[in-house]
């Protein structure tokens, strides 16, 4: 409709150079964070579900932009992941990630937590293993505490070398974790074929718990019910994403699930904001 009158031609014109602007100037942005070293990891709790303590890390990617301010990476990786920079971006993120775990690991109780780090596609190549391995290493971090997040869309990526990569990757020590568990297109297959040793639970299928009246509430309850027999069945911990509210946990807690994420228990900080809450939780 809008390609009809001269008016609406020209709104749509505009729209689309408004977009078209708007991509090249996170493009040029991602240059020059890339540069100017402005991305971030920030780090979000996971915790043991009946303890509320942190068992490991999520790393959330930042840029912090010295005009704009501090950006989420919702608008960045799709451009990143289209243009080839995602490469790069997950090389800087793992290695801030790893340096912040270390930092949090001299803190007493944290010595064995992990960081979990999210993974695009176009990551997976065969000197991913080495690079893992190189960053651990020059931080003595052991493979174990470092989770390698991926989504379905990795495992649907045509790359032949996928399973073996993962494989290298799991036989090294890294643990595995299935993100955004339940909303793909065939995610339960992906147990048996890949090694998977987490699996998160996706924010969708925590938000109507515990809405009484609820139908959805009512359903996912029995989802989540499920995905988490079968995890457990097949060795897998199972983390809850997107907690954010006390009745939630307890519900959680009661369905049998191991850990959980959310703003209930801690936003992402940035690492010197979160060095000084757990310093001051544990004076407590
Ligand atoms: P994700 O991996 O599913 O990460 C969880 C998202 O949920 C994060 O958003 C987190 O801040 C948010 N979140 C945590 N707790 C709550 C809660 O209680 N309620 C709600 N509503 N949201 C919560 P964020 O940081 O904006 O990241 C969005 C997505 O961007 C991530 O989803 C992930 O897919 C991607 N991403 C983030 N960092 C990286 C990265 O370093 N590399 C890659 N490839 N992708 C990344
Ligand atoms: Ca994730
Ligand atoms: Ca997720
Ligand atoms: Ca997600």
């Amino acid at each position: 409709r809008k390609r009809d009158g001269k008016n609406g031609a020209q709104v749509f014109d505009e729209a689309m150079l408004d977009q078209t602007r708007e991509r090249a100037e996170i493009e040029n942005d991602i240059d020059l964070a890339i540069t100017a070293s402005w991305f971030e990891a920030h780090l979000q709790p996971i915790v043991d579900i009946t303890t509320g303590q942190p068992s490991g890390f999520e790393a959330l990617m930042r840029m912090r932009h010295p005009r704009k301010g501090l950006m989420s990476p919702a608008s960045i990786i799709g451009v990143a992941e289209e243009n080839g920079t995602i490469g790069q971006i997950g090389n800087l993120i793992l290695e801030d990630a790893v340096a912040n775990l270390a930092r949090v690991s001299r803190l007493p109780g944290m010595r064995d937590t992990y960081v979990a780090v999210n993974f695009s596609p176009l990551q997976f190549d065969h000197a991913l293993p080495t690079r893992l391995s190189g960053i651990l290493g020059r931080y003595g971090i052991l493979p174990s505490r470092l989770v390698v997040e991926i989504t379905e869309a990795v495992l649907m990526h045509d790359n032949p070398d996928i399973r073996t990569i993962l494989n290298e990757i799991h036989e090294f020590g890294c643990r595995i974790a299935l993100d955004d568990f339940g909303t793909g297109y065939s995610s339960l297959s992906y147990l048996s074929r890949f090694p998977v040793d987490i699996v998160k639970i996706d924010q969708s299928f925590i938000r109507s718990l515990g809405e009484p009246a609820s139908e959805i509430g009512r359903k996912n309850t029995m989802l989540i019910e499920g995905i988490r027999a079968i995890s457990h069945q097949m060795n897998c911990k199972v983390v809850a994403e997107g907690v954010e509210t006390a009745e939630q946990r307890s519900l959680l807690m009661q369905m049998g699930v191991d850990y959980a994420q959310g703003y209930y228990f801690s936003k992402p900080r940035e690492i010197s904001e979160l060095l000084s809450v757990l310093s001051v939780e544990m004076t407590d």
